[in-house]
């Protein structure tokens, strides 16, 4: 049993995984795993794709990078995929959407090539990544939020800070057990 739960925040590139996570890691005491950073550091890939200007990840390299850290518990999962996870390393699958208009803007002032921004686009369009999640997880675990302002990015952090507190409390040390028989602490934070 981890005494933190591992979060999954995906979507789209752009959407604002990162934003949202470095905020989320200010607020709780969860780590920010960016997965980006870690193909490219322990060389979880199988060289650079010169067209999409991204690694070609090795999944079997980065699940082993991953692994010792994710099964600590505490981690904010920062990846724009979420197929890959076992299901027993996640609790709380985020899924942040865009609109179609405000992506563009995004991704356009990342410079992306056309062809990659043009399937991005699609892919928000189409729900691809939401679908993927619904596809590899219970349902009961993933959420779609809308993060199109900075005020919806607030709100999302104060829910998902909310429910990381939440889990806590389902979830106490060892010693207590599932029932909550030892769980006295009601009422006082
Ligand atoms: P991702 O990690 O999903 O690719 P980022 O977190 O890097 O996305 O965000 C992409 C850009 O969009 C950044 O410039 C960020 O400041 C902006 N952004 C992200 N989320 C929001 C939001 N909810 N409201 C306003 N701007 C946002
Ligand atoms: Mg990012």
């Amino acid at each position: 049993m981890r005494a933190n739960p591992n979060i999954v925040v995906t979507g789209t590139p752009g959407v604002g995984k990162t934003t949202h996570c470095e905020t989320l890691a200010e607020r709780t005491n969860l780590r920010h795993v960016s997965v980006n950073q870690i193909v490219k550091d322990k060389g979880c890939h199988e060289g650079w794709d010169d067209e999409y200007q991204s690694w070609i990840v090795d999944e079997d390299k980065l699940l082993d990078a991953l692994e010792e850290e994710v099964a600590a518990g505490g981690c904010i999962i920062d990846w724009h995929a979420c197929d890959l996870f076992p299901e027993r390393w996640v609790d709380l699958v985020v899924v942040l959407r865009v609109d179609t208009s405000t992506l563009y803007d995004r991704l356009k002032s990342r410079k992306y090539p056309e062809k990659k921004l043009q399937e991005n686009i699609d892919s928000e369009i189409m729900d691809v990544l939401l679908q993927e999640a619904r596809d590899s997880y219970n349902e009961n675990i993933v959420v779609e939020l809308t993060s199109n302002t900075t005020d919806e990015m607030d709100s999302n952090v104060d829910r998902i800070e909310a429910w990381v507190k939440q889990w806590k409390k389902d979830n106490p040390p060892d010693g207590r057990d599932e029932n909550g028989d030892d769980d006295n602490d009601d009422g006082e934070d």
